[in-house]
């Protein structure tokens, strides 16, 4: 009989030390972690050649429409290799070197998630704070 409470009561020691356990696992999923990998994965697809599913993981994230994707700059600037039409929601870039440059693709989704309609809010200076901050984080994660 005593075997047996003191069996029961390891028993629950245990339990509660692994709910104790699930839910640590759980907040660490919820911290900056998951965030970084996310970030680290976007930048891996662009590079690999994946940049309409980066985009469209990057659209569901913020939960804004995908943006359509184009070879070719409007009205043929020949000065940036990307730009992004707020009308249309589209990202054009310049040719299909720059279609797996994570610099230039996260710039210009940066405009896309800035814009309403066809108002333009984020500067220049934030989208490339925000395509930096990606690529730093892809370089933490292979360490190149
Ligand atoms: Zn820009």
């Amino acid at each position: 009989m005593l075997r047996r409470a003191l069996f029961d009561e390891s028993f629950s020691f245990f339990f509660t030390c692994s709910l104790w356990l699930l839910e640590q696992r759980h907040l660490g999923i919820a911290t900056s972690g998951d965030v970084n990998q996310f970030k680290a994965r976007i930048v891996h697809l662009i590079i690999g050649q994946k940049t309409e599913k980066a985009l469209e993981l990057l659209s569901q994230y913020h939960h804004v429409t995908t943006p359509k994707l184009k070879v070719g700059m409007p009205k043929g600037d020949v000065k940036r290799r990307g730009y992004y039409v707020g009308q249309n929601e589209t990202i054009h870039v310049a040719d299909s070197d720059s279609l797996y440059n994570p610099r230039i693709i996260l710039h210009e989704f940066y405009h896309h998630l800035r814009t309403t309609g066809a108002i333009h809010r984020g500067t220049e200076k934030n989208a490339d704070k925000f395509a930096k901050d990606y690529i730093a984080t892809y370089y933490t994660y292979f360490g190149v």
